[in-house]
């Protein structure tokens, strides 16, 4: 288990609308039509910056969530999509080009997919049911870990929290197949209602597989049950945000006192992990109920629940129907999305997801230029410098913690654009026609990169976003911010475009993951990434006061219908954007005093009042009411419209800029200032 990455955004493996790179290019027009100038910018600076925007970008019937980070998603994939076209049949390819090639064009061939049909399982099938007796179950599980499918717990390698320089074997819990525990355990109607919605998708897939329907209702009882249990011994999204409740470093014989039912020495052996004597088992709990039920469900009922969770991760490897099936719970019905993306799109999330780096290195040689990596360089010292400032000011901090925190921010690494050295995949076999092949090869290949890992040192060069991702984020143990390629254009960054509204998107964005270093989760970790405190308690307590004041903002904004942002859960985004944009404006108002000049106004507006039309612009967005809910339930990012007006509410800086007076929705009374 890795400490979850603090990322800008949301992971966006979708993206809908067809538009070329030239077509998109942020320019003064579409900074104005974006906006609904009718808006009193005091009033609601959301709807002020993106109402334009909202109105002309309906959610396209392929995905569920349209948001600026969408767009460009979209404009990176028409991108990887030629790229991938043209390996699938160039001559004289070499063997990254004709892994990515033929990964593709095998995805691509719906045809020959349709003709093996689902019986291309059976040789996994015979393995689950081969099991004869419960003491065989680790071999099994191994395998299936071994090729990526994470039924019953989840098996891998992150850096030991208080030994940053190593990698440790890591065990946690899993094995579920809706969104969050909650989903199997909560009982107002809306989750009973997607339990019993649920329970019908997983008989559908037993039915594809030619169960009857008796028993294909059964089976998916059964799965419910085994996945019930195992939510019952998760832990809280909220609470494992706490380092220190996920760090149990243990010897392997205390873990298999926790599950003695189940023998991890043979599971340990057989999934390949190099020897070790401890481990971090991530939740104790969770293995003690993995036993619970380990011991007290039936053969049966263990094997059907293995072949939902193969049946379910190959899906899209599987016939139309299956993919259909599954769009229509997972797209439909969770996300409200009104139609299954083409083919073509979900190939390349394949290729990307699989093959990420293979896929990326031709899109960086082709799309990104030494410019963009200089430029944005040259914009991380400006945010860096500002956050050294602000903290060296900071009224509620002693000199002894900031001297510390000036440790760990002049510790802190950049990584931008791509990694310095490329993932070798030569031992990954990518074969033509052999669509599910390739997929459990390739999960494979990532599992033993993984479990390989263990007992090296911390590699903190490796990437863990591929570089056509439109994402960012801060990584606590390495202590480095991470900056693809992907993001490094418009509307992020233009080079067209004036210093203020540059500020305002990438400015923001890089001054958001600097942050992340010192929100709830960052600070506690320090400049060599181990978790260790370095705070004073009098600073530590001002902290967590100032701190708070976020979670009570956020708790009060409504997501959709009575579904509230949880100020916990997204406390440590909300921290970072706040602190993000502060230190951006102070990077900018540097940046204009040092140049001496008078700036002028573009489009009626002065540069402070476009750095935040810039802030504001990147977070319009439109989404499903579905996946409204999905989101402010588990996602750790507030929505779009909160993460524009919850910061600058609390900016004295923005109130000055558009002339705010006390009383109005953007001026908050209790103004929250921890970065
Ligand atoms: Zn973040």
């Amino acid at each position: 288990m890795r400490l979850s990455l603090a990322s800008i955004a949301l992971l966006l493996t979708c993206v809908g609308m067809s538009m070329t790179a030239q077509e998109s290019k942020t320019t003064s027009d579409s900074v104005v039509t974006s906006m609904d100038k009718s808006v009193d910018p005091c009033v609601d600076f959301y709807q002020f910056a993106c109402g334009g925007w909202i109105k002309n970008n309906p959610i396209p019937p392929d995905q569920s969530i349209w948001s600026r980070f969408g767009e460009l998603a979209e404009r990176n994939r028409e991108e990887l999509r030629g790229i991938l076209e043209n390996a699938a049949k160039a001559p004289n390819r070499d063997a990254n080009e004709q892994k990515i090639g033929d990964y593709y064009s095998t995805c691509m061939d719906e045809a020959a997919i349709e003709k093996k049909g689902a019986g291309v399982l059976k040789p996994e099938f015979d393995h689950i049911n081969g099991l004869r007796d419960k003491a065989a179950l680790p071999v099994l599980m191994a395998y299936l870990h071994g090729q990526g499918i994470n039924a019953l717990f989840d098996f891998g390698s992150g850096a030991d929290f208080k030994n940053a320089k190593q990698v440790i074997g890591q065990a946690d819990q899993g094995g579920l197949s809706l969104p969050d525990r909650d989903y199997y355990l909560k009982d107002d109607p809306k989750s009973v209602e997607l339990r019993k919605q649920y329970l019908q998708h997983v008989a559908n897939m037993f039915k594809l597989l030619g169960d009857a329907p008796d028993k294909a209702a059964a089976e998916a009882i059964a799965v419910m049950n085994v996945e019930t249990a195992l939510a019952k011994g998760s832990g809280d999204r909220v609470e494992r945000r706490d380092p220190e409740r996920v760090y149990h470093k243990m010897p392997v014989t205390e873990w298999q006192s926790l599950t003695p039912s189940f023998s991890v020495t043979r599971y340990l052996t057989s999934v390949g992990a190099p020897a070790m004597d401890s481990l971090n088992v991530v939740e104790p709990n969770f293995f003690k109920a993995l036993d619970a039920e380990l011991k007290s469900a039936s053969m049966d009922d263990l094997k059907t629940y293995l072949r939902w969770h193969l049946v379910h991760s190959q899906a899209e490897s599987l016939p139309k129907a299956f993919q259909d099936e599954n769009f229509n719970f997972y797209g439909k019905t969770l996300r409200g999305t009104k139609e299954l993306q083409p083919r073509w799109k979900r190939c390349v999330a394949a290729v990307d997801g699989d093959l990420g780096e293979a896929l990326g290195r031709v899109f960086v040689e082709k799309y990104f230029p030494p410019e963009a990596k200089a430029r944005t360089l040259k914009m991380v010292n400006q945010l860096e410098a500002a956050l050294h400032h602000d903290i060296t000011e900071l009224p509620w901090m002693s000199e002894v913690t900031k001297k510390q925190a000036l440790i760990k921010l002049a510790a802190i690494q950049n990584k931008i654009g791509y990694p310095a050295k490329w993932r070798d995949y030569t031992a990954l076999k990518i074969e033509p026609g052999d669509a599910l092949g390739n997929s459990l090869r390739a999960n494979a290949f990532e599992v033993h990169r993984q479990l390989a890992k263990i007992g090296k040192p911390l590699d903190k060069q490796e990437w863990q976003m591929t570089p056509p991702t439109v994402n960012a984020y801060y990584d606590p143990t390495e202590n480095n911010i991470n900056f693809p390629a992907g993001i490094l254009q418009p509307p992020f960054y233009d080079f067209k475009a004036d210093d203020a509204l540059n500020f305002g998107g990438m400015g923001a964005v890089i001054g958001h993951e600097l942050t992340h270093g010192f929100d709830d989760q960052g600070a506690l970790f320090d400049a060599q990434g181990n978790l260790h405190d370095w705070w004073t308690p009098e600073d530590q307590k001002a902290f967590k006061e100032r701190t708070q004041c976020f979670v009570n903002e956020y708790d009060q904004f409504v997501a959709v219908d009575d579904v509230h942002v949880r100020g916990k859960l997204t406390l440590g985004e909300n921290t970072a954007d706040n602190g993000g944009l502060r230190i951006a404006h102070m990077a900018l108002m540097k940046s204009l005093a040092d140049a001496g000049k008078q700036p002028e106004k573009i489009d009626g507006f002065t540069p402070d009042q476009r750095l935040f039309i810039g802030w504001g612009q990147i977070w319009c967005e439109n989404q499903t009411d579905q996946t409204a809910r999905l989101l402010a339930l588990n996602n750790e990012h507030s929505p779009g419209k909160y993460r524009a007006n919850g910061v600058v509410q609390n900016m004295p800086e923005f109130q000055k800029a558009w002339g705010c007076k006390a009383g109005q929705p953007m001026v908050r009374e209790n103004a929250c200032h921890v970065w």
